[in-house]
């Protein structure tokens, strides 16, 4: 079951009270897609600038990635630099640098039009429009975004949310696009405008899975030593996507596994500066933490036993 991405490839510049890193690749399809293909093959659109280091590329090509739709364009590869609070909790974008990213017109190579999973990872809406117009008939199309594109394509945004089945986003994202501070009004606005399901990251919180009839709280996984969220969303996204393709099953039961699935990708990306943190991980690695939810969340009622 082919599962597809579309979204920025970027050179990061980002400082957390531990350290800082400075052009470090990232962007939203490298975590997604470095996580995801953990579980399952991922197939990229996006575009890298003449200045992008391919050893990163070849790692995830070795690790089941197809590369196929990344165009490679003159000039400068997307740029973002940010700025962590000393208990991690909230950054400041200092600097987002579109590059290449400001031509791209997306086209998807032949193979690719049958996905039958697609993330519109955070990028233009106008680009992850042009993404799935190009999708033939896909079962689920999930979809991020950021405040960056919230405050400046917001009417593209509105239209684009009518035509996915599940919104993404973490809770600042959430209240702003909703203009409601809060969390379970913001989500019933989000399903008030097009998907039947959103997906509320909270951070070392965790994330909420909300439909019309029920509410999903996956925590957090519980980690003593956290040295950079940065694209802990997107690997989020990549757990929960590619366990969804690999069962290809969308039943509620299945949603939430994945909501787990992603919980676990989001604390292998958070351990490391970029996507170092996937470097040694295996889907063993991946139950492993996937067990450890099981337990975390578990409890009896009153007078139950246990099964
Ligand atoms: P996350 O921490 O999951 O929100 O993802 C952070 C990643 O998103 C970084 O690797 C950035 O390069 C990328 N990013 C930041 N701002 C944007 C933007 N406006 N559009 C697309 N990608 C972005």
């Amino acid at each position: 079951m082919s599962l597809l991405v579309v979204g920025s490839i970027a050179l990061d510049s980002v400082a957390t009270p531990f350290g800082e890193t400075a052009d470090e690749p990232g962007g939203s399809a490298v975590f997604f897609s470095a996580a995801g293909s953990i579980l399952h093959p991922v197939q990229v659109v996006g575009v890298i600038g003449s200045d992008y280091p391919l050893a990163v590329l070849k790692g995830l090509e070795r690790r089941g990635v197809d590369l196929s739709g990344v165009e490679q364009a003159q000039g400068e590869s997307f740029r973002w630099r940010a700025k962590y609070s000393y208990d991690l909790s909230s950054r400041e974008t200092l600097e987002t640098r579109l590059g290449v990213f400001a031509q791209f017109r997306p086209k998807l190579p032949e193979k690719f039009r049958n996905a039958r999973y697609a993330f519109l990872g955070n990028i233009d809406p106008e680009l992850q429009l042009g993404v799935l117009d190009q999708v033939a008939h896909p079962a689920l199309v999930a979809c991020d975004t950021m405040n960056y594109w919230i405050q400046s394509k917001r009417d593209m945004l509105l239209e684009l949310l009518r035509h996915i089945d599940l919104l993404m986003i973490n809770d600042s994202e959430a209240r702003e696009l909703s203009g409601d501070w809060n969390i379970y009004r913001a989500a019933q606005w989000v399903l008030a405008h097009g998907p039947r399901m959103v997906v509320i990251k909270q951070g070392e919180h965790g994330a909420l899975l909300v439909d019309g009839t029920s509410i999903f709280k996956a925590p957090a996984y519980p980690l003593q030593e956290v040295f950079d969220p940065t694209g802990a969303g997107d690997a989020f996204a990549g757990g929960f996507m590619a366990y969804l393709a690999s069962t290809d099953d969308l039943s509620p039961p299945n949603l939430r596994r994945a909501m787990i699935y992603g919980a676990a990708m989001g604390s292998f990306a958070v351990e490391a500066f970029g996507v170092k943190g996937f470097d040694n991980v295996t889907p063993a690695d991946v139950r492993a933490r996937v067990r450890v939810f099981k337990e975390l969340v578990h409890f009896d009622m009153d007078g139950e036993k246990s099964a």
